[in-house]
């Protein structure tokens, strides 16, 4: 169910019986010659939906921007400064807990954006923490009932172990096969064939995104997106939304 195709009254009665939402997280940043911009929300995004689609819960809009200053150096990538990807998350976070959800599941496309997401998790919590000793009791929602978690969709141990076999170190780490695969199963119309280069080795760390650009030329690290077919893309996309269904469901129950 998507939080935007509901109505404020459907939204409280489910809040009766059901506290989980799930939050679809990405980026809006260069992928190499042949990766959507928007490969970082849209694999986000499709997961996220089939997860709600899959555990019944609500999926809130996603949030299509994300921190991704290292790919400032090529043509069309649009990022937050973190401490805006912090205050942005911050806000949606305690929207919903004031009206009482408790378990808040992101569901992420980004690495670029753990750190930021993590950073406005520990201001939630102290937030919270402080709100309680404010408050003088007999709320329906105490706030240290309330659990945040991020998940990166490709990070699960079963989807991990699929996209080493299909790619073994092909795969790399922008602009990977199996996240290029996940958005050629959902938009098989905007499949590109474009011829690539040789995979650049990774040698250093990066400084900074013109650095990025000298260590990694096209955009990607390490990786071989030609290797991504649709067929991929749906195992990948399958095995996702069971894995963190999974977890989504213990998520719910633990108190
Ligand atoms: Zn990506």
């Amino acid at each position: 169910m998507l939080l935007q195709h509901a109505t404020w009254p459907e939204v409280e009665s489910y809040l009766e019986s059901n506290k989980g939402i799930i939050i679809p997280i990405g980026s809006t940043e260069q992928h190499g010659p042949s990766g959507l911009i928007g490969t970082d929300a849209l694999t986000a995004e499709v997961i996220g939906q089939r997860l709600g689609k899959a555990t019944g819960a609500f999926v809130a809009p996603t949030l299509n921007y994300g921190m991704a200053q290292h790919h400032m150096a090529f043509t069309g990538t649009v990022t937050l400064q973190p401490s805006t990807m912090i205050a942005v998350t911050r806000d949606i976070v305690m929207s919903l807990v004031r009206h009482g959800f408790e378990r808040i599941f992101f569901v992420n496309g980004h690495g670029g954006n753990v750190n930021s997401v993590k950073a406005a998790f520990s201001e939630v919590q102290s937030e919270l923490v402080e709100a309680k000793g404010l408050r003088d009791g007999g709320s329906n929602h105490p706030p240290d009932d309330v659990r945040l978690e991020l998940h990166n969709w490709w990070m699960g141990e079963k989807t991990t172990a699929l996209r080493k076999s299909l790619y073994g170190d092909r795969e790399g780490y922008h602009a990977t096969p199996s996240e290029v695969a996940v958005t050629w199963f959902s938009f098989p119309e905007q499949k590109r064939d474009v011829e690539l280069g040789p995979l650049e080795k990774i040698k250093r760390a990066y400084q900074g995104p013109e650095d990025f650009r000298k260590l990694f030329p096209d955009g990607r690290m390490g990786s071989d997106p030609s290797l991504a077919t649709v067929e991929d893309g749906e195992r990948l996309v399958l095995l996702a939304v069971g894995e963190l269904a999974e977890r989504y469901r213990q998520f719910l129950r633990e108190d």
